[in-house]
């Protein structure tokens, strides 16, 4: 059962890592106003920068809603640390995490599957929960004592370790331990070769 939850949690490393890769290259949708957020001149906190952004967001979907975070996310690191863990979270749950459970939840009562992979599903359902809220306490000095420990057996990453990301924006898009980071550094190479991602894709466009 260890080497299984400890599989979970390497295969929630290596979602939150495929996530993100897709999500800083996906393009941002043109003629929404996404590029007057991201070139904002004036103060982001701001009552006309706030309706800017009312107005924006309501013009798309969640989807999009994600995609520009993540690129805004790269300019402006820090503004995820200072969002709740309910903020964090809440994407991840309703999309991913929760029908996960359910589905695991209903094997487990129609034909219960081994110990161990049930394990290994909680540990990633965990994981893959928890992922942006693992990313915004690398954007944030003060953190619960949990993390702190987490990180000193290197179940998280360090922030030194998530920079590499930032200081490139091609490599190192797992953000919960960075143990899928070997594997998926390739691929990203290969895929940014191969041009399905470009450069076009970090920045939001008229
Ligand atoms: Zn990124
Ligand atoms: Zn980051």
């Amino acid at each position: 059962m260890i080497p299984a939850a400890l599989v979970g949690w390497y295969l929630a490393d290596l979602a939150s890592g495929v996530i993100h890769m897709t999500m800083d290259y996906w393009p941002a949708r043109p003629g929404v106003g996404f590029n007057q957020l991201y070139f904002y001149p004036g103060d982001r906190s701001s009552a006309a920068y706030e309706g800017l952004r009312r107005d924006v967001m309501a013009r798309v979907g969640p989807f999009q809603r994600l995609v520009y975070d993540f690129k805004n996310h790269h300019p402006r690191p820090d503004a995820l640390g200072r969002r709740s863990m309910k903020v964090l979270i809440g994407s991840s749950v309703a999309a991913g995490t929760l029908p996960a459970s359910l589905l695991l939840n209903l094997w487990c009562f129609i034909a219960p599957p081994p110990g161990w992979l049930v394990v290994c599903g909680i540990s990633l359902i965990v994981g893959g929960t928890f992922a942006q809220y693992f990313h915004g306490t690398l954007h944030r000095a003060a953190n619960p004592w949990i993390i702190r420990a987490m990180r000193r057996v290197g179940l998280l990453m360090t922030p030194a370790a998530h920079q590499k990301h930032h200081d490139s924006l091609k490599r190192d898009f797992a953000t919960n331990n960075g143990w899928s980071n070997p594997l998926l550094n390739p691929i990203f190479a290969l895929l940014y070769r191969r041009g399905v991602l470009t450069d076009a894709g970090l920045e939001p466009t008229r």
